[in-house]
């Protein structure tokens, strides 16, 4: 679990304004659900037989005795939600969050146990439209971004009847060669044997590439939702892969399957996966409402960013204030507020301190300009501008015109991204 100390604060902060931004262009609204649930939810929706329930939950008992769990996801918060409030009666909803998801796993470059998933849910739409849109606002997020190079893979995952029919085979397939699986995928072939197809194992993917293929599965209203997927993402203009193994690691997608994957975070590489849900909805008790959405992984997504750019610069203060003696002290603390209120950014320095002291203060606060005022200047009602960023020389202004004689000077220059203090030494 990490902490997000104020250095990177300010690029979860761009990151999440383009969040904003992104969803409202197509209408999607923000929700906000708490981070505890009760366990059967994941249960009933992830299902029991995945990583995420068998073994990645953080579940604890109350002070009532009842079962609790940290969420592992938000979808099933969504659809939990949207049932307790009616949203799903006779309307259709487009929901996206962002928040912290807890998962107990082993930690490592891109894998933790406190991430943050932002995610979009659109409830109410059968056809494939929905699911064009949802990559369409995946798209466009990492091109507003300016995120680099990322790959599209989709598949289809069908649904009910067919479904069965490729489990069995496959379970079948899998049975005749199960010396040469590992240990894990021969577990798994007894209780979610779709997930071998999943096994980063060496062995086992040799035997998988040879395994039948979901997508020869499908029946007619599977492939003709599936080819309309498609032919809207060729009408966007979108590339995208067809990957017959993807599937996904919780049990209630159905249809379309999607994940967008990286070759520059190592094995760490999806940055955004997601798909149809449409039985989902009926299994946590509600009408059948059909249902599609996908989770971004934001700490992977920050990461990628970061090698393609420098991170965004901190907030840049406008301005220092240092005062030497009683008077210059109070006045200097009141002038601090006035300039805020005139919408500068400033840093008061608080206490006192010998000159050399609070100049230093002042370079390492970032901020562009020290104002720096003595019991003197209080005297003739002055105070003086010392420009911290150049080695122009620092000048008088009058405590009457402050205000004004800042804004123009702020205004004449664009603000330079501060260095770190650290970097300035
Ligand atoms: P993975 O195969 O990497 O374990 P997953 O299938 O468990 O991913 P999802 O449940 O689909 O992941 O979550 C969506 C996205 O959330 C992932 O693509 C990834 O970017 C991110 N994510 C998942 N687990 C973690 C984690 N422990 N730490 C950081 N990001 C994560
Ligand atoms: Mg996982």
């Amino acid at each position: 679990m990490n902490d997000l100390l104020p250095e990177v604060i300010d690029a979860w902060q761009c990151l999440e304004a383009v969040l904003r931004q992104v969803t409202a262009a197509y209408g999607y609204r923000e929700i906000r659900t708490p981070v505890l649930e009760r366990t059967a939810l994941f249960q009933r929706s992830i299902g029991t037989d995945t990583d995420i329930v068998s073994k990645e939950m953080y579940t604890f008992l109350d002070l009532n005795g009842e079962s609790l769990t940290l969420r592992p996801e938000a979808t099933a918060s969504c659809v939990r939600a949207g049932l307790e409030h009616g949203l799903f009666h006779n309307q259709q909803q487009r929901f996206w969050y962002v928040g912290p998801m807890f998962r107990h796993e082993k930690p490592q470059k891109g894998r933790y146990r406190q991430f943050h998933q932002f995610g979009i849910e659109a409830f109410g739409w059968p056809g494939p439209d929905i699911d064009a849109e949802i990559i369409a606002v995946g798209e466009r997020l990492w091109r507003t971004l300016g995120l680099g190079p990322v790959v599209l893979e989709i598949n289809s995952l069908g649904s009910g009847e067919s479904r069965r029919r490729f489990r069995d085979d496959l379970v079948a397939y899998l049975t005749a060669h199960e010396s040469a699986l590992d240990a894990d995928s021969r577990g798994r072939l007894q209780t979610n044997p779709l997930r071998v197809l999943d096994s980063k194992h060496p062995e086992t993917q040799s035997v998988v590439a040879a395994a039948p293929s979901l997508i020869d599965y499908l029946d007619s209203d599977c492939r003709r939702h599936f080819d309309g997927f498609c032919a809207r993402l060729d009408d966007l203009k979108v590339n995208y892969r067809i990957n017959p193994r993807l599937v996904r690691g919780l049990d209630y997608y159905s249809r379309t399957v999607f994940e967008w994957v990286t070759d520059r975070l190592g094995a760490q590489n999806a940055i955004c996966a997601g798909g149809r849900y449409d039985g989902l909805v009926e299994t946590l008790g509600g009408k059948s409402v059909p249902a599609a959405g996908f989770a971004v992984g934001v700490e992977r997504v920050l990461e990628l960013l970061a090698l393609s750019k420098p991170l965004a610069p901190g907030i840049v203060p406008d301005l220092f204030i240092a005062a030497f003696g009683e008077g210059a002290n109070q006045t200097a603390f009141v002038l601090a507020e006035r300039l805020r209120t005139a919408g500068m950014t400033v840093i008061s320095q608080c206490g006192g301190g010998g000159a050399k002291r609070q100049l230093r203060q002042a370079d390492r606060s970032g901020a562009r300009y020290a104002l720096v005022l003595g019991d003197d200047e209080l005297a003739r009602g002055e105070i003086a501008v010392k420009p911290l960023r150049s080695d122009a020389p620092q000048f008088l202004v009058s405590l009457s015109k402050i205000e004004h004689e800042l804004e123009l000077l702020l205004r004449s220059e664009p603000a330079q991204p501060a260095m770190a203090a650290h970097e300035r030494g």
